[in-house]
């Protein structure tokens, strides 16, 4: 994909490029307050949600067009840019009538192509930077798809937002972040600007340090982080937004490394690690090869593919195999699991053979 930058001018692309701003427009005092001081401490970028969509009905849907008229203020008064969340085309033709420079779809919108369709529809013609937040289900095409809806429409300053997936599992995280779907994004699409939203991910304000660190690590672009100068009174997502002062605090001790300089230490330490892959993928296959000679021996001996308690007993014998090597039994869990699952389907295709023969 040709996508240009979406760094506007007077951004420098330097790492990290921080929007930052409340959840939701409140009051105008609440935007102007919280809006000079993010700009006291050089942020560019202002976000602050005008439309919000809401999990049920009832609760606090933002304050509507007239907050547009709040965020042009923030605009003349500050001189940063400001960005909001459109999630149909009148919310299209809205902010960009009010000079929205950069306008955000939300989560549960780009997990729906039809909407994102219209939006894109409504973007025909209209040179905007448009930021596409990952679906709320951890689906990485459906991502891609959204991006590509709007790149069909013309639109060329896109990029990404990644606010973690939605889980039942809420212990940790409000979103865990399932890091290999945005590095399989940055993969697929190298040069699509990626942000990373710490503020959805963890769903309160501890924990927004750690992850804008681990964003940086990982090479994202910047951040988005929801900021509010009085978030306990926040009318949504009250947990996780943080002062401006804190904000100025998490950025001052974030820690950029570059990826420039691959010391001869770096090169010689993936080198062991490729030699190593090396030899887990001939194992591999030899492990295959006995699943294949197994699958034939099973067929001439009319016996089942399939013995559940020799699989349980591989997993739990090598679980503990791998705990005395302090591997995490999670992990081996997981790599043996899928090892077992590839090793029956061959041995299916083995039993099969004779079927596709006789059809
Ligand atoms: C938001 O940014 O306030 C928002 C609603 O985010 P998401 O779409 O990621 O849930
Ligand atoms: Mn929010």
């Amino acid at each position: 994909m040709d996508i240009e930058s979406i760094f506007l001018p007077g951004i420098a692309p330097a790492r990290p490029v921080i929007i930052a701003g409340p959840c939701s427009a409140e009051t105008e005092k609440q935007v102007l307050t919280t809006a000079r001081e993010v700009a006291a401490q050089g942020i560019k970028i202002f976000r602050s949600g005008i439309w919000k969509p809401r999990t049920k009905p009832g609760g606090f849907e933002g304050i509507g067009t007239i907050g547009l008229n709040w965020l042009k203020r923030v605009k003349q008064e500050t001189g940063m840019y400001v960005t909001t969340e459109v999630a149909n085309k009148e919310h299209v033709s809205e902010a960009l009538e009010a000079g929205i420079d950069i306008l955000w779809l939300g989560a549960r919108t780009s997990v729906n192509p039809f909407a994102v369709q219209d939006i894109a529809d409504a973007l025909r013609g209209v040179d905007v930077p448009v930021l596409v937040k990952n679906p709320i289900n951890p689906d990485l095409e459906l991502w891609i798809g959204a991006i590509e809806r709007l790149y069909a429409a013309g639109i060329r300053r896109l990029g990404a937002i990644h606010r973690g997936f939605s889980s039942y599992d809420r212990k940790t995280f409000r979103n865990p972040p399932m890091w290999y779907i945005p590095i399989e994004l940055r993969r697929r699409i190298p040069n699509l600007p990626m942000f990373c939203d710490p503020s959805h991910i963890a769903g309160k304000q501890d924990r927004i340090a750690l992850l804008s660190q681990q964003a940086m690590d990982l090479q994202f672009d910047g951040l988005v982080i929801e900021t509010h100068s009085h978030p306990e009174e926040a009318w949504s997502d009250s947990a996780q937004q943080i002062t401006p002062e804190m904000l100025e605090h998490m950025l001052n001790r974030l820690v950029i490394r570059s990826a420039d300089h691959l010391s001869q230490r770096l090169l010689e330490l993936r080198y062991r690690m490729d030699q190593i892959d090396e030899g887990l993928l001939d194992l591999l296959a030899r492990r295959m090869q006995i699943s294949d000679e197994l699958g034939e021996y099973k067929k001439t001996h009319d016996m089942p593919v399939l013995q559940t308690s020799r699989y349980s007993e591989v997993i739990e014998r090598r679980t503990e195999l791998g705990e005395t090597l302090d591997l995490d039994p999670e992990f081996v869990r997981k790599i043996m699991k899928s090892i077992h699952e590839e090793s029956i389907r061959r041995q299916m295709t083995v039993m099969d053979q004779e079927l596709q023969g006789w059809r």
